[in-house]
């Protein structure tokens, strides 16, 4: 007797939709992520040294590259922000379409413990890897 392949489970739509019981609280954590992200961004922006309106007058090189810092500092955390808000709303979306869970890379169920520690996960464990391992070269 042969041993059957193991079956790659693939995205076959909603046999794998995850309980109302569990994305309701899930999509509530996410829109209050989203609502805290949006808030941290325009804060940001008023801290930006560059884009403030009361630019001191001070123009010594001390001066500009303090604002420089400044500036890479915040330019560098906003786009974290706007990266957490980007995976914040595929993810909202992808609860909506009921794709959630489900790795975009191969299509297998992603494993819940993953999900419970980063909910915005698009990859499973191994895609995520791979995914990695291609930016870093
Ligand atoms: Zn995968």
């Amino acid at each position: 007797m042969k041993s059957e392949p193991k079956k790659v489970v693939k995205n076959t739509g909603l046999s794998f939709s995850f309980p109302m019981n569990v994305l309701k609280p899930l999509m509530d954590y996410l829109k209050g992520e989203e609502k805290r992200l949006v808030k941290a961004k325009s804060s940001l922006k008023k801290e930006d040294p560059f884009k403030g309106k009361n630019r001191e007058e001070d123009n010594s090189i001390d001066a500009d590259v303090a604002e420089q810092v400044d500036h890479d500092r915040v330019f560098a955390s906003r786009v974290e922000l706007i990266k957490s808000l980007i995976n914040i709303r595929k993810t909202l979306t992808r609860i909506k379409i009921g794709s959630y869970g489900i790795c975009e890379k191969c299509g297998v169920m992603i494993d819940t413990d993953r999900l419970a520690i980063k909910p915005t996960a698009e990859y499973c464990f191994a895609c995520e890897n791979e995914v990695e391992a291609r930016k870093k070269r």
